[in-house]
């Protein structure tokens, strides 16, 4: 078939088998000429990771930086569309390419395609760790979802993108149409605040760590991390203050849990607040489209931008992994400051004042943002026929 991008709203329907493989070599390429950890710390790096949410964005990243910055085994949980007569999710052809890079370098990797909040996942997970793996010494935690089963009582809990107290408006731009409009979003109700909380919270994460402790599969000294998202100002309303913001804050009543029972075995937990860039999960929320074009165009004239891959060379290479990490004082690491710099800010809660329909083009870099958005999918990436008549099949199945 031939395969072309299939956009609706906010989400792209189809992906490209390529064009995944060629995103995921390319992070791997990065990270062989960034090594994320200094060789001479050898007794603390990362030798044997399981990464939850392992098959795009942020999770994608860290598999590849865990596997290919440092030798590590990764076990990679993820819930992907296998291909068919469709194509997979861009997540399936991701994790295919992973898999074929990874067993081209010698590296073991293993990856259950499922829901993870479930307990039948935690338990393939831990069965899978004693069979191939040894202990545990990294969890790297970043699941994004909409909803959430509950395991033990089966109620489905829905995650809403809605301000907290009262309603909001602001500027939003339509990526299908390119319009920019006004966009009111009501408060959410305590419900849905509760169960944003119940979805993108830490009880997940918690479950996670208490399932592998109690099986004895994490090592001495073992860490994990859960991401997490703050922004500035013009965000706030829409996240950090808003039900997806309270559904973070709870990562860190995780974190200080997770800190006391992990004592035991001189465990750490910690967030890590990174940067926000295009993935499947921040295009779906309003404001961020506009909020990402405009960062993008200020940060790449700075020459500070990053993609995720970026970001978690830093998170490993200056938090995770040295001596000396860059920490706050709510225990969260830190590689968000290039975006939350105050100069930064300012200029982009200037160009969101000025933007127009007429000016986006020339005050934003809307292009960077939707050139962003395709690659997620496998599309626009220079050396792919996308004319070519291919099949939406993969040789590495998991
Ligand atoms: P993403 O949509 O690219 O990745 C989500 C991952 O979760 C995928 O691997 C997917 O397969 C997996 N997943 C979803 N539901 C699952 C389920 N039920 N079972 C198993 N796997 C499941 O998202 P992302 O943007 O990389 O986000 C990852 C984390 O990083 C999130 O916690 C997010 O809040 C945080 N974060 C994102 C940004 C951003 O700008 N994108 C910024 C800071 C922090």
């Amino acid at each position: 078939m031939i395969i072309k991008p299939k956009v609706r709203g906010f989400i792209c329907t189809n992906a490209h088998p390529q064009g995944c493989k060629a995103n995921v070599e390319e992070q791997i390429a990065y990270i062989k000429t960034h090594p994320p950890i200094s060789q001479s710390s050898a007794a603390t790096q990362p030798k044997n990771v399981l990464v939850i949410g392992c098959s795009t964005g942020y999770g994608l990243a860290s598999r590849i930086t865990a596997a290919f910055g440092n030798g590590a085994k990764t076990l990679g949980i993820c819930y992907e569309q296998a291909p068919s007569e469709k194509t997979a999710s861009a997540g399936y052809y991701n994790t295919s390419a992973f898999h074929d890079a990874a067993t081209a370098a010698g590296l073991y990797a293993y990856t259950i395609n499922g829901d993870a909040f479930s307990t039948a996942i935690k338990d393939k997970a831990i069965a899978q760790v004693k069979a191939d793996m040894g202990k545990i010494d990294l969890v790297v935690y970043s699941l994004a979802s909409p909803r959430r089963t509950d395991p033990v009582t089966g109620q489905v809990y829905y995650s809403v993108l809605k301000p907290i107290g009262a309603e909001h408006t602001s500027k939003n731009l339509n990526t299908d149409k390119l319009k920019i409009n006004e966009l009111t979003l009501q408060p959410a109700t305590e419900e849905e605040i509760a169960n944003t909380v119940k979805v993108m919270g830490g009880e997940d994460w918690e479950l996670w760590m208490e399932a592998l402790q109690a099986a004895d599969v994490l090592a001495d000294g073992a860490k994990t991390v859960a991401y997490t998202y703050l922004g500035d100002k013009l965000t706030w309303p829409i996240y950090g203050q808003a039900t997806i913001g309270k559904a973070k804050e709870d990562l860190d009543r995780a974190a200080e849990a997770l800190n006391a029972k992990l004592e035991a075995i001189n465990g750490r937990a910690n967030v890590a607040v990174l940067k926000a860039l295009v993935t499947q999960a921040s295009s779906a929320i309003p404001l961020m489209p506009l909020y990402l074009s405009i960062l993008f165009k200020i940060m790449k004239a700075e020459g500070t931008n990053e993609h995720c891959i970026e970001q978690i060379q830093r998170l490993f290479s200056e938090c995770l992994y040295t001596d000396v990490p860059r920490i706050d004082s709510a225990n969260r690491y830190r590689v968000d400051e290039k975006e939350l710099n105050a100069d930064v800010q300012s200029q982009v809660e200037q160009i969101w004042a000025d933007v127009t329909e007429e000016n986006l083009l020339e005050l934003t870099d809307y292009k960077a943002y939707t050139s962003d958005f395709l690659k997620l999918f496998g599309f626009g990436i220079e050396g792919i026929d996308y004319e070519a008549d291919i099949s939406p099949m993969v040789t590495t199945l998991f």
